[in-house]
């Protein structure tokens, strides 16, 4: 039952599932060859993850990495008996701006491959790793739609360092490409002062207080009518996890009030409504 309090506009919920050392953060820290003898947290937390949306009556969509749906192929068949929609987060969470084309194209189609087989359903939906589709990887947009996939979910329309098109549209919106047409569903922003400002999922949901994001959704919900896409990983609700050496910044943004997530979460689940993105996506597609 969908608590009287939450919201009646349907919002994205969205989870990439990887492992806290997958983070583009540590790519520096941690070399791919030790991916196999680290500690892993992954499923044990998605788990956790899985419990709360059913405490809340929510369903949403995960983005798996290929990588861990292959090393844990248990932990896909059970997203999907839970009632939640599957979505590919790409095999090796590498940047697609530091990929090449052809490296790209096997990376998606291999980690979509591998979900369908283990979910026993199509997968529509794909988002890069840390939306590292950006002015200079565009070119990403057209293998994803050859590929098969039906919406993209990496572009953030914001200035970052490390990802970000600042003029790109804010709503979920069908992108005309030379193969076809991509529905692109961007990360969710409130526009002020002219800058359009990262509200709704990891970093800034632990890191600003609570207040910003829920006053943040309501504003997109009530005033701009239009959903909001709320994004987290499974290690944001792990403050236990082990701690790997990074720049000062980045472990700010990854260790900052992990302890926090759950509970605000939780806060998140009561206040608003929550769905799959295709669910979403039905209700804004013109
Ligand atoms: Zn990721």
């Amino acid at each position: 039952m969908r608590p009287a309090s939450a919201g009646s506009r349907l919002n994205a919920m969205t989870v990439d599932v990887e492992d806290y050392f997958h983070v583009s953060v540590f790519d520096r820290a941690v070399a791919r060859s030790q991916w196999e003898s680290l500690e892993s947290r992954v499923v044990s937390n998605t788990e956790r993850l899985l419990d709360l949306f059913d405490e809340h009556a929510v369903r949403g969509t995960f983005f798996v990495l290929g990588w861990v749906a292959e090393r844990y192929p248990s932990l896909v068949p059970s997203i999907a008996a839970r009632g939640h929609e599957l979505a590919s987060h790409g095999y090796a969470h590498r940047l697609v701006y530091n990929q090449t084309p052809d490296v790209f194209r096997d990376d998606v189609r291999r980690s979509k491959a591998i979900i369908e087989e283990q979910a026993g359903r199509r997968v529509n939906g794909y988002r890069a790793p840390s939306f590292s589709v950006t002015e200079r990887s565009l070119w990403a947009l057209d293998i994803v739609l050859e590929e098969g996939y039906r919406y993209d979910a990496s572009i953030f329309p914001i200035r970052h360092d490390r990802y970000g098109i600042p003029g790109a549209p804010r709503w979920p919106h069908a992108m005309a490409r030379a193969g076809g047409s991509l529905f692109e569903v961007p990360g969710s922003t409130v526009r002020l002062g002219g800058t359009n400002l990262p509200v709704a999922g990891g970093g800034y949901f632990r890191i600003l207080p609570y207040a910003w994001t829920r006053w943040g959704i309501r504003r997109l919900n009530q005033v701009e009518g239009q959903p909001a896409v709320f994004y987290l990983h499974p290690w944001e609700i792990d403050p236990e996890q082990p701690r790997l050496p990074a720049s000062a910044l980045g472990r700010f943004r990854h260790y900052r009030n992990l302890h926090l997530t759950e509970g605000r979460l939780r806060s998140l689940m009561r206040d608003f409504s929550f769905g799959p993105l295709q669910t979403v996506l039905a209700g804004c597609a013109a």
